[in-house]
């Protein structure tokens, strides 16, 4: 748990609000609801990551530094391949052949997974 405006992780619990936990960041004073949704991420992590990817991180290494799991930072990639959200890099985004990588890369991974689990 982190705060949206700081990234400060000293958070307090604020009570509830419409049957939402309630935070406050005892840093900034921002007030906000659990915003970590069990199926998403916020946008902020979401760019984070694909920030990272772009400057050459390893999807387990996105995993570990941002407790993302490797596969959706490969559909945020793949959809970035598509969509080319707003980013600020967005100019430094190789575009057709990262994905083509990409997807080589995500071959292998299924390929190593299916032995992995049959042995
Ligand atoms: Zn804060």
């Amino acid at each position: 748990m982190k705060c949206p405006r700081c990234r400060s992780t000293h958070i307090h619990k604020n009570g509830k609000q419409r049957g939402k936990q309630n935070y406050i960041c005892v840093k900034c004073s921002r007030q906000f609801i659990d915003f970590y949704e069990p199926k998403g991420y916020s946008q902020e992590i979401k760019r984070e990551c694909l920030e990272m990817y772009v400057n050459g991180s390893g999807f387990r290494t996105i995993e570990r530094v941002k407790k993302v799991h490797h596969t959706t930072v490969i559909n945020w990639v793949k959809e970035l391949g598509n969509t080319l959200p707003d980013t600020p890099e967005q100019d430094e985004i190789p575009e057709i052949t990262q994905i083509d990588e990409l997807e080589t890369f995500i071959g292998k991974k299924k390929q190593n997974l299916v032995v992995d689990s049959s042995e």
